[in-house]
């Protein structure tokens, strides 16, 4: 942050929008439109929504918008790099912005997953950005790991503080910070912070050991995806364990093998693990010898490939496993990327059900926020009805409850569950 004493962002910190008049607050005036849009309580303030702006502006400083009558309607944090102008911290009445807003902000979250989790599972989100009040940062623990990744580099400049209300109120062996990319020229710049820089506690070298309903795994926090794991599953990993006794499942595009182990939990016969990175599939293995002093795990037999699993379903269509689950990377990463989304996922549906012995389970997900949920379902019910076999829907399941949506962007996670005769 930078240490002027009379700088916008070091006034906007201490003073905050109500307070302070010792500098020129960044004062924003918006279209009707998104007026109603921030007052219904959306985070969001696009760039071309402003229609009057006092002076430029810094990255991470606090910008107050005025309603038409000129009255305080909300505050949040300005990015002059993005199309979200300003990602809202606050509405309705003036406040500072200090460090008992942050724990206050912070303690709502905690409030949300009170009751969530017992000690078996030790690995679970905190703090989900928007849907949490904090929008475009996430807080995810790994056992005494908090790991903090950031989707817009006004975060930075209020780091310090929020370590300290962190720190204080969760104890943590140390805190990692990630970076989304469009981050990292800014944070290296302006702030000397790095992705997988370890802000505060501890070092480590690359991976730390979590519990999830009482399995272990590994999750690489300092470089790996997401913030190290594929926490968001965690619901669906629960449900395929209680169906998978004395079956022979596969996992394709498995990662760290989170599917298969609950898979062989629950007494399936073997699991293969399908993916198309060998450092995937080396970690698979490495969560399943953590967890080989449990007997029915260590009595499923443990397969791996590695494969393009598109061109590997498509070469074995003989119905040879009682179990295929199917959770693709985002397959739209843009909205003129859905239609071919929604044909990839159709044939990942169709190829799955090809595999699948009499009695056998689907589990088809996706994690495309650019395909809705209703037509990922018609999706998959689709590919289904081209089959000769009348299947049966079991279940559909969205975000769990650590990783709740409540704006239309923030849903992405969606799965369905199929049987056929
Ligand atoms: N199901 C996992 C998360 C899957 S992440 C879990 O519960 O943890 C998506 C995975 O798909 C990654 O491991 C990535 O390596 C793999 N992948 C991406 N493209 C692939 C492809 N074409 N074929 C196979 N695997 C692929």
């Amino acid at each position: 942050m930078p240490k002027s004493k009379d700088s916008p962002l070091s006034a906007a910190a201490s003073g905050g929008a109500a307070g302070s008049n010792t500098v020129r607050r960044l004062r924003l005036r918006i279209s009707a439109a998104a007026e109603s849009t921030l007052r219904s309580g959306h985070p969001w303030l696009f760039a071309d929504s402003i229609r009057d702006q006092n002076r430029p502006g810094e990255v991470g400083e606090l910008a107050v918008i005025y309603d038409r009558k000129d009255r305080f309607l909300a505050m949040g944090l300005f990015d002059p790099g993005s199309p979200i102008r300003v990602r809202i911290l606050h509405a309705g009445k003036p406040r500072n912005v200090d460090r008992a807003f942050w724990g206050e902000l912070l303690e709502q979250a905690l409030i949300k997953r009170d009751g969530l989790f017992d000690s078996q599972t030790t690995g679970f989100r905190w703090i989900n950005g928007e849907s949490d009040g904090w929008p475009g940062l996430v807080l995810d623990r790994y056992g005494g790991t908090l790991v903090l990744k950031i989707y817009t580099p006004a975060w930075l400049a209020w780091l310090p503080q929020i370590l300290e209300v962190l720190s204080e109120r969760l104890q943590p062996d140390r805190i990692v910070l990630r970076l989304s990319r469009n981050s990292i020229p800014i944070a290296i710049n302006r702030f000397a912070n790095s992705d997988g820089q370890v802000v505060s506690g501890k070092p480590i070298v690359e991976t730390v050991t979590f519990l999830e309903t009482g399995l272990f795994f590994e999750a690489e926090v300092l470089h790996g995806q997401k913030t190290g794991f594929f926490l968001d599953q965690r619901e669906n990993r629960r449900k395929i364990e209680t169906m998978s006794a004395s079956r022979s499942v596969l996992n394709a595009f498995s990662f760290s093998g989170g599917f298969s182990l609950y898979a062989a939990r629950g007494g399936a016969r073997s699991v293969t693990d399908l993916d198309i990175s060998a450092h995937a599939l080396a970690a698979a293995e490495r969560n399943f010898t953590l967890n080989k002093t449990n007997r029915i795990i260590n009595a499923c037999m443990r397969k791996k490939v590695q494969a393009d699993a598109f061109e590997w379903l498509a070469a074995n269509r003989s119905p040879m496993f009682d179990m295929v689950i199917l959770d693709p990377p985002s397959l739209a990463k843009r909205e003129t990327e859905r239609e071919r989304a929604v044909s990839a996922y159709r044939r990942l549906a169709l190829l799955g059900l090809k595999l699948l012995r009499p009695q056998g389970v689907l589990l088809a997900c996706s994690c495309s926020a650019h395909v809705s949920e209703q037509e990922f379902f018609e999706t998959v019910r689709a590919a289904a009805r081209t089959t000769a076999r009348r299947y049966t829907e079991l279940a559909r399941t969205t975000h769990a409850p650590d990783h709740p949506a409540t704006i239309p962007e923030a849903k992405y996670l969606k799965a369905m569950y199929l049987t056929v005769p």
